[in-house]
């Protein structure tokens, strides 16, 4: 609310006001100059420990501002740590002049040499790790509609839920778990006993074949930590009945970050339906309900086995499953003259680091090129990129080429990104790396 002034003299008071000027400043009382607590600024090396004991890793002024942007990994181009630091290990934070500035995991391989885990002074201990997981815990509670209808979510999602390379999965009563960096390695057998005092699954699962470990020195491993191996595991997505099988799946059995956008998916479909990269046919069958035919593609053999053997589970006769490579197999429709009522785009990071961007946009372009071609008038085109290094502006203008190439107006239905259960933490893009648009093509 603006105020007007009354008088030119109360004019002159708003305009000092608004400004300051010294006369202004001089009515006021002095403030008693600011104690400032006296602590004499550390030697660098010589950092005392702090209330827990554990080594200090000094961050450069880089560091800092990168921390308090909210960023939670330090490059180890930007700390000095003590000689003989290992791996895995919890450290405080100091900048060069010792001030606390949290708690991190140190890593003693990989180029990220610290992941934050606290910006408070407290101990890093079990209760630590079991407050953060039912932290994590409760946010799927109030985010997942109905839990023990649906079955399945992600319960740890690494850093944005401050548990930084943790992810945990639930599907049925079974928990799937990825220990993706040396601190969270050496802690496994830990976070399965919280896990199971906290969840009491039936059995937990460890699906750390993943090749992000190598990057800490770590090797391909997969097995039980808990319980007998659980075979294939049903769940709920909508009304569409899934099966993950956690120990030869994809990922950790599944797609679940793309769940909310399949279903959101599901209601745009009509007519013929093509969905590229289909995996286990989670699109598919949710296109299904309303499609009057889905082709569904995957160049994996197991994957369409697996598509067929869901689609049987929920009588589901209206989808064929092809193994075939997408690109190929689109260019080959695009050129037969083929129409598509709705399609949908979901393939697998095409580009895994910066040097692959290039590509990544040009295999982007072609897809979306492709399915542009094919699209009907008034057609829906579900495209999604799960690359991170691709962010949302340079993955739209890269489907707008493609629409501009194909010379078809599109209007955006929604942007989505991953479901609710695999939040972002603010100031670390790394944790947003799935876009998802809903497009109708006119
Ligand atoms: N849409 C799926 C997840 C897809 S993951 C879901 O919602 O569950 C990416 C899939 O693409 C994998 O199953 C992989 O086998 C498949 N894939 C990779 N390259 C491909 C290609 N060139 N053509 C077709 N499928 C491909």
């Amino acid at each position: 609310m603006s105020e007007h002034p009354r008088s030119p003299k109360d004019a002159r008071r708003m305009e000092r006001l608004k400004h300051g000027s010294r006369s202004v400043r001089d009515v006021r009382p002095r403030a008693a100059p600011r104690q400032r607590a006296h602590r004499p600024a550390p030697v660098l090396g010589s950092i005392q420990a702090g209330t827990s004991g554990e080594p200090t890793v000094v961050l450069s002024k880089r560091a800092v501002d990168r921390l308090s942007e909210g960023h939670a990994w330090i490059y180890r181009s930007d700390i000095a740590a003590p000689d003989k630091l290992s791996g895995g290990e919890v450290v405080r934070l100091a900048d060069e002049r010792g001030w606390f500035l949290g708690k991190a995991f140190y890593g003693s391989r990989s180029q990220i040499a610290v992941r934050l885990l606290t910006r408070e002074d407290e101990p890093v201990d079990e209760q630590f790790f079991v407050h953060r997981l039912a932290q994590a815990i409760a946010l799927r509670d109030v985010v997942r509609p109905d839990p023990e209808r649906r079955q399945a979510a992600r319960l740890v999602h690494g850093e944005a839920d401050l548990l930084p390379g943790l992810i945990v999965d639930r599907y049925a009563d079974c928990l799937s778990m990825q220990t993706l960096i040396e601190a969270t390695d050496a802690r496994r057998e830990l976070f399965a006993s919280l896990l199971e005092r906290l969840l009491a699954p039936r059995a937990i699962v460890e699906r750390n074949d993943v090749r992000v470990r190598a990057h800490e020195g770590l090797e391909q491993r997969k097995g039980m930590l808990r319980g007998e191996s659980p075979g294939p595991v049903e769940f709920l997505e909508g009304e569409v009945k899934l099966v993950a099988d956690l120990l030869s799946g994809q990922k950790t059995g599944a797609f679940l970050d793309q769940a909310e956008n399949r279903i959101e998916a599901g209601r745009y479909a009509k007519g013929r339906a093509l969905d590229c990269f289909t995996y286990g046919g989670a699109f598919a069958l949710q296109l299904a309900r309303k499609a009057e035919r889905v082709i569904a593609v995957d160049i994996s053999e197991q994957a369409a086995a697996q598509g067929r053997e869901v689609a049987a589970r929920n009588r589901v006769e209206n989808v064929e499953f092809k193994v075939a490579n997408a690109f190929d197999l689109l260019r080959a429709e695009s050129e037969a003259g083929a129409h598509y009522d709705t399609i949908v785009l979901d393939p697998p990071a095409f580009a895994k680091s910066k040097d692959t961007i290039e590509a990544a946009l040009r295999g982007y372009k072609e897809i979306n090129l492709r399915a542009f071609h094919l699209m009907s008038p008034g057609g829906a085109l579900v495209t999604c990129s799960c690359s991170f290094q691709v962010d949302d502006a340079t993955f739209e203008r890269t489907v707008l080429q493609a629409a501009s190439d194909a010379r078809r107006s599109v209007q955006v239905i929604e942007r989505r990104g991953a479901a609710k259960d695999h939040p972002t933490l603010l100031g670390v893009p790394e944790t947003r790396y799935l876009k998802c648009l809903i497009l109708r093509v006119l």
